[in-house]
């Protein structure tokens, strides 16, 4: 741990270092994420459902390499020169992006410029991001957990200021990002959350040596020796990932035709993302199944297999959640009354709205879970994760009651989505940060960043599940882009219903199985 010196306001400076990356990281990322589904959409260059599969396809990438990127950084690497490399990948793909959001526009379905280089740049830059968070998220989180001694009980509030960087810099970027995208140019929305990256990442630069060496190699000497080629480990990892973006820029526009699933798919072909993610999925099972073989203690084996389920059942809430960058913006954009206070904000904006939930409700959680505990009345890991479950069910509900009831303007109100956003974070305050806690909590020592790597893998089936889910509430435009406002609110109204059983019923589920779970 951190010697006194070098604290501030009772943590590590490390803590606050880490902070800053994050937040700038995940402005780059939300930022991005507001724009890009209403970016392809409102430019006809890719229809509704393609769209959202698209999204979900990217950030389900996002989310699965953080597994390769924990691995690297834990046996070669070191956490800090896998931030700084991700953070760099993380800026050449939001830049590439700013190029294709000012090269490809259109009004119109018909005089849409699907210009093809553009298309393929997005694709590359969509990949450079992808492997640039692979590098850069799952380390610093790692780093924030090494800033602190095993038993120091500051390590949860640390957790709890760590989450709250993610929600201010998504929270900024959905209100300035998606605001400059949408009114002033795609482009220059896209690149704002590029600059923003590289800034963070010249604060990391600047503020690394606060981190000591809780984020240095395993072992320097091995990753400078020349290991093949004259060229050392370390050189070989940088260069292999170039490869590897390479690769994740044709998977990302690669679909399979399975027949008969495809059907079952609504006609949407199997995507070979999701192909590489079922693998990855079986890949984790296997080494789970086997190590339950491999001798563990019996209260080991039982924090292990708790933590397989609630990290499995984190992939519907994600499915679910994830709605948020998909249906939701759309409706925000097509049926929905966005002035309040006298302001119309724009439907990228909306999605700040949840970041602002979590940055409000952390503070009374932060009170909440030590009081329960006091009482006994603390609820287990699964129970809180049935809540998460229910409460997502539950604000599906609300937004699938106002597109049934639209005003007098035949549109909804914003303000049900406000109070849709602030049920839904309920969800994801006793379902996230719980999640993050449980993994270093019930894995076993040696597998905690394998773990924390599954963690994500599984928010990557929940992005492609949100993705598949998002296809459900897919509406075309006429010839000259105009929506039928009241056909695309009954549509909402029908999806949502679903999706709340959806949630509900597995919320019940896993209710029943909390006794046998504990
Ligand atoms: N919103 C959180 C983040 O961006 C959690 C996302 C997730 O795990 N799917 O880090």
């Amino acid at each position: 741990a951190a010697s006194a010196q070098d604290e501030l306001f009772g943590h590590p400076k490390g803590l606050y270092v880490c902070f800053m990356t994050e937040m700038w990281e995940r402005f780059a990322f939300y930022g991005m994420k507001a724009l890009l589904l209403l970016y392809l959409v409102k430019h006809h260059l890719f229809a509704q459902a393609d769209g959202t599969l698209l999204l979900g396809t990217y950030a389900g990438l996002a989310y699965a390499l953080p597994l390769l990127g924990g691995l690297l950084a834990d046996r070669y690497l070191g956490m800090r020169k896998a931030v700084l490399f991700g953070g760099i990948l993380l800026v050449l793909g939001q830049l590439g992006m700013a190029y294709t959001g000012s090269a490809a526009t259109g009004t119109t379905p018909d005089n849409a410029v699907r210009d093809g280089f553009a298309i393929q740049v997005m694709y590359f830059s969509l990949a450079l991001i992808g492997v640039g968070v692979g590098f850069l998220k799952p380390n610093i989180s790692t780093i924030v957990g090494r800033l602190y001694s095993a038993d120091d009980p500051r390590r949860d509030s640390g957790f709890t200021i760590f989450y709250m960087g993610i929600n201010v810099g998504a929270f900024l970027s959905s209100l300035i990002v998606a605001w400059i995208g949408e009114k002033i140019g795609w482009g220059y929305g896209f690149a704002l959350a590029g600059v923003m990256m590289a800034l963070g990442l010249i604060q990391f630069v600047i503020g690394q040596k606060h981190l000591h060496n809780h984020a240095e190699p395993a072992d320097p000497v091995m990753l400078k020796t020349a290991a093949f080629a004259g060229l050392s480990r370390e050189w070989l990892i940088y260069l292999g990932a170039l490869v590897l973006t390479v690769v994740v820029w044709q998977v990302l526009q690669t679909r399979i035709d399975f027949g008969p699933l495809t059907a079952l798919m609504g006609g949407h072909q199997v995507t070979l993302t999701e192909v590489v993610a079922v693998v990855m999925g079986a890949a984790l099972y296997v080494w789970f199944v086997k190590l339950m073989f491999s001798g563990l203690s019996r209260s080991e084996k039982g924090g292990m297999i708790m933590l397989m389920v609630l990290i499995t059942v984190s992939a519907l809430f994600w499915g679910l959640y994830e709605q948020t960058y998909g249906p939701w913006v759309l409706m925000a954009e097509i049926g929905m009354d966005r002035t309040t206070f006298g302001i119309e904000w724009t439907a990228g904006q909306t999605t700040a709205i949840g970041a602002l939930c979590v940055i409000l409700f952390s503070f009374p959680f932060a009170w909440l879970w030590p009081k329960l505990d006091k009482t006994g009345l603390n609820p287990s890991y699964p129970a809180k994760f049935a809540w998460g479950l229910v409460f997502c069910g539950l604000s599906f509900g609300i937004l699938a009651f106002a597109a049934a009831n639209p005003g007098e303007s035949g549109k909804t109100s914003l303000w049900w989505m406000i109070l849709a956003y602030a049920v839904l974070v309920m969800g994801e305050m006793v379902l996230s940060p719980v999640g993050l806690s449980a993994v270093t909590r019930l894995s076993i020592p040696r597998a905690v960043g394998l773990m924390m790597g599954a963690w994500f893998l599984f928010s990557a089936f929940g992005e492609i599940i949100a993705g598949r889910l998002g296809t459900w509430a897919a509406i075309e435009p006429d010839a000259a882009g105009k929506y039928d406002v009241a056909a695309a609110l009954a549509l909402y109204a029908n999806v949502f219903t679903n999706m709340m059983w959806i949630g509900l019923a597995a919320g019940a589920l896993l209710f029943l199985a909390t006794p046998l779970l504990k």
